[in-house]
């Protein structure tokens, strides 16, 4: 017989049975929320916690007191962005809800002790009979170790397993990051492609597992010396790529790739072995154009830099730069090995009392004999040694050969040497020039420091320091090309300056111009009055010489006194031959021009021992000295 309507059957008596269990609706509680294996917690509609469940507490890392009470936001990662936001909506019939209820699906969220998890968020909302909203119930399912694993799988993807750098395949995503940020700050984004020179020698010869090593070695390295800003690359064997974002211009980069290569500076150690490697270079730098033009760009000057077996050299890409950066780049790798292989020269430029002309001391000049392009004025390469780390090298280097050289003059001549800022700043500049002198026995007052207005202007504490040791120690100091900084003042009193010394510039027209002249004057006395020796520079003529002669200059220097040249050998000072010396004139095209009517020079004034002194004071030289003409102008 049919069942009439409402008489209870089955279903009926499962709904009773329901109705039995509400009955003990903390059982209900207890079983489907506190007990429950997933993260809950009952939140009033604003977003502020009614109770959280245990698992909850351990997944948050908070015990249910703390978080009875407490927005939700609490739990969200600060570093994403706040939900608020986001812009988030209820579904349509929802009440309006605390956004950071409404967040369903993958969130990131940060345990009470800091750690980040990721979670899935779902949210219900419990109504009264009649329907009224009274609170949701949020639920977070743990998913941190899925995601991590995925990100573990996404970043092998895209790294190296050898060196743990990012490979190939993740290049072409950061380089077109790096374009863009780097267009949008008006600047550049360089490439730096290094290939280890012979690296398939090293594998013959130690087998992969050293060349393996030898590789996370050099990767490590390479991680070391680039900025957060850059990142390094493996993309094959033995080559890497250096993506430096907002590059300025070719120097910057060139600065980039010898901060790189400075890692080869230091020889590896693998299977207790010492291992110098190599590396070619290729650079590019651009903006307007894709990653993979600029990859192609940086491949053709590495091509360009390993052509006919070449090592160790650094090509640009030749639509990045002008000829004369190309030059540069050149000289800058010739740069490196002039040192190695005994090119660099000191001449020497005599100082003399103006009054007497008595010969007071030489300033050592540097001078490159380049293999072949012959000798080089300091002009055409010091910016190129200025640029990378061969300052220092070359710093010390004529530090120690003009101590050396002075140590066998007569003893009441002094040096000057000009520093550069760079090196001035460098650490163990003091202890440096502590080891000229006693390696050569120069007595410190023997020796002045030539440094720069700008130099002094701009030095750190910790160069003013450096310079008060060796000051202390009896070394004095000298403000080269003064007038021609904006502070000359400023620079004076920053450092313990003993000895000015007025551009050549102001001398050359101190006759014919009355500004340069009232200028020249005023730098006189300004010298004067603070008790400091002043050296004219660059002197070139008998008026020049009067003129500062009266103005009460005392000393002198310029091509009138004599130009600078090489110390003699002892073979030629023993045979006489001084003014056969290869001095500036054999330079050609180098040298400034000479004066219109060169003064009769002095007694040639090449610095030599002190044997040598008197052989050159009555060699057969120059028909008088400057001030035999002066007093007689028309001899
Ligand atoms: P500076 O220290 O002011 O040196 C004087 C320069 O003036 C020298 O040029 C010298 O040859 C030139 N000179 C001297 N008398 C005359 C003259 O009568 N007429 C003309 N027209 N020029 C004269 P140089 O040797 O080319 O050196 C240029 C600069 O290079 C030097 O200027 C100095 O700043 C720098 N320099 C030279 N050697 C070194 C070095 O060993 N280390 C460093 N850091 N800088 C150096
Ligand atoms: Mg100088
Ligand atoms: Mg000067």
């Amino acid at each position: 017989m049919p069942r009439s309507p409402g008489t209870p059957g089955a279903a009926g008596q499962r709904l009773r049975a329901i109705d039995t269990l509400l009955a003990d609706r903390g059982q209900l509680f207890q079983a489907l929320f506190m007990a429950a294996p997933i993260a809950k917690a009952m939140v009033d509609l604003d977003g502020h916690v009614l109770v959280a469940n245990p698992r909850m507490c351990a997944l948050t890392g908070r015990t249910a007191e703390s978080l009875a009470g407490r927005h939700v936001d609490l739990l969200a990662h600060p570093d994403d962005p706040p939900v608020g936001d986001l812009g988030l909506v209820p579904a349509p019939g929802e009440p309006p809800l605390d956004p950071n209820l409404l967040l369903d699906g993958e969130r990131r969220l940060r345990r009470s002790d800091g750690t980040e998890l990721w979670v899935v968020q779902s949210h219900e909302v419990v109504r009264q009979n009649d329907g009224t909203p009274r609170f949701v119930v949020l639920s977070l399912v743990d998913v941190t170790d899925r995601r991590r694993a995925e990100e573990d799988a996404v970043r092998r993807a895209f790294m190296d397993p050898l060196t743990g750098l990012p490979n190939r395949r993740a290049l072409t995503d950061r380089l077109r990051h790096a374009v863009a940020l780097s267009r949008r700050r008006g600047l550049q984004v360089g490439l730096v492609h290094l290939n280890i020179d012979r690296f398939q020698a090293v594998n013959d010869a130690l087998g992969h597992e050293a060349g393996d090593l030898l590789l996370s070695q050099f990767a490590d390295r390479l991680r070391w010396s680039t900025r957060v800003e850059d990142t390094a690359v493996r993309l094959g064997a033995d080559e890497f790529l250096v993506v430096a974002e907002d590059v300025e211009d070719l120097d910057g980069l060139r600065a980039l790739a010898d901060r790189l290569l400075s890692v080869l500076d230091e020889p590896f150690v693998v299977a207790d072995r010492e291992i110098t490697l190599s590396a070619s270079v290729g650079l590019t730098l651009g903006v307007d154009m894709t990653p993979d033009d600029l990859l192609r760009q940086a491949q053709s000057a590495l091509t360009k830099a390993k052509a006919d077996g070449s090592r160790a050299r650094v090509e640009v890409y030749e639509g990045a730069l002008t000829h004369s950066d190309v030059d540069a780049l050149q000289l800058e790798t010739d740069l490196r090995h002039a040192l190695d292989h005994d090119e660099l020269r000191l001449f020497y430029q005599p100082i003399v009392h103006l009054a007497d002309e008595t010969l007071l001391g030489y300033e050592a000049l540097i001078r490159w004999q380049h293999p072949t392009r012959g000798l080089l004025p300091p002009g055409a390469f010091l910016d190129a040694a200025e640029n990378n780390r061969l300052t220092s090298k070359l710093g010390a280097w004529v530090l120690r050969r003009a101590c050396l050289d002075a140590a066998t003059w007569a003893d009441d001549l002094r040096v000057h040497v000009n520093v550069s800022a760079r090196h001035l700043a460098e650490d163990g500049f003091s202890e440096l020039v502590a080891a000229a002198l006693e390696e050569s026995g120069l007595p410190p007052h023997r020796l002045e420091l030539e440094i720069t207005e700008s130099t002094a202007l701009f030095a750190a504490e910790a160069t003013l320091h450096a310079v008060a040791v060796v000051t202390d120690a009896g070394v004095t100091l000298a403000l080269d090309d003064f007038g021609t900084g904006y502070s000359a003042i400023t620079a004076l009193h920053r450092l313990p300056i003993h000895t000015v010394k007025i551009d050549r510039s102001f001398v050359a027209d101190v006759v014919t111009e009355p500004s340069t002249a009232a200028l020249v004057h005023g730098l006189l006395q300004l010298g004067r009055g603070m008790g400091l020796q002043v050296i004219a520079e660059g002197i070139e003529d008998l008026d020049q010489a009067a003129w500062l002669l009266d103005h009460g200059c005392a000393m002198a220097q310029g091509y009138a006194f004599g130009r600078p040249a090489p110390l003699p050998s002892p073979a030629e000072v023993f045979i006489g031959e001084v003014t056969d010396i290869p001095a500036e004139d054999v330079a050609g095209e180098l040298l400034p021009e000479p004066p219109a009517a060169p003064p009769a020079l002095p007694r040639q004034r090449t610095p030599s021992s002190p044997e040598a002194h008197d052989l050159t004071d009555t060699g057969p030289v120059a028909a008088g000295t400057l001030f035999d003409e002066l007093a007689d102008p028309e001899d």
